[in-house]
């Protein structure tokens, strides 16, 4: 079953050195299955925050977080990566492909230490051809530009059919036109596998095309906007 995230009071706090940072203030919000959501705001709002904590990858200081309806703060580490396993994939700015692996093996690299039943390597395949990145399978990142890298990433992330991809400034590092065939890339999946997408940036024009538009200030959310929502007057 596809899942939805609810955030109720979602807090995080950040302490050292005699000083507190809320870098998430009270972020009460739905994040429906399948949507297509981007995440704007200026650097220091709190964005990676709180994609770090829907991926459960960073814990609320206070507030819950569900998935569906289950509380997923009252889960221990190892069921949070079981949780993580199933429903989300990443992707991030800096592409963070593990640099001794060529393409394919970077793309099975979250299936090893997992019990599976389908073939590894011919699912991978799959998801580099996917990507267009057939030729280069046996590649490693570093002979890959940065747009290749990131279409392996891409594929890296969707190797367990998550619910979820949870990508933080994915055309950050790109320039205009190779971001724009990464971005193109997220909303095709999204469409094609009916996975949800949040996508973190803080380029206004990506940040308008998404289904949903979260802005975000100061750790607040200070506006969403769903553009399929009509309002009749
Ligand atoms: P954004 O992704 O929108 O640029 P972040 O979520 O990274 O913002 O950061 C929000 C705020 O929280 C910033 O003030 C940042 O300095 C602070 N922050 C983020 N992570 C940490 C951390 N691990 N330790 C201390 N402060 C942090
Ligand atoms: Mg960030």
């Amino acid at each position: 079953m596809m899942g939805t995230f609810v955030c109720k009071q979602m807090n995080r706090t950040f302490s050292g050195e005699g000083v507190e940072t809320n870098a998430l203030s009270d972020v009460t919000l739905t994040f429906k299955s399948g949507d297509f959501i981007s995440i704007i705001g200026p650097s220091g709002s709190g964005k990676s925050t709180l994609l770090s904590l829907l991926g459960t990858l960073d814990v609320p200081s206070s507030g819950e977080l569900y998935y569906n309806n289950q509380l997923l703060n009252k889960l221990k580490a190892k069921e949070l990566a079981d949780f993580r396993f199933e429903k989300v994939g990443f992707i991030f700015q800096q592409f963070h492909l593990i640099p001794t692996l060529t393409a394919v093996e970077n793309v099975m690299s979250p299936l090893f230490g997992r019990k599976i039943d389908y073939n590894p390597k011919e699912r991978a395949l799959a998801l580099l051809n996917r990507v267009g990145l057939s030729d280069k399978i046996d590649a490693l990142p570093s002979q890959l530009s940065g747009g290749q890298q990131q279409r392996v990433a891409v594929a890296r992330a969707l190797i367990h059919e998550p619910e979820w991809m949870l990508a933080d400034e994915p055309t950050g590092n790109l320039d205009s036109e190779t971001g724009e065939v990464i971005f193109e890339l997220l909303r095709e999946l999204n469409r094609e596998k009916g996975c949800g997408v949040i996508c973190v940036t803080h380029d206004p024009g990506i940040a308008e095309r998404a289904e949903v538009q979260v802005r975000m200030k100061d750790g607040e959310i200070i506006e969403v906007i769903d553009t399929r929502v009509t309002i009749h007057a």
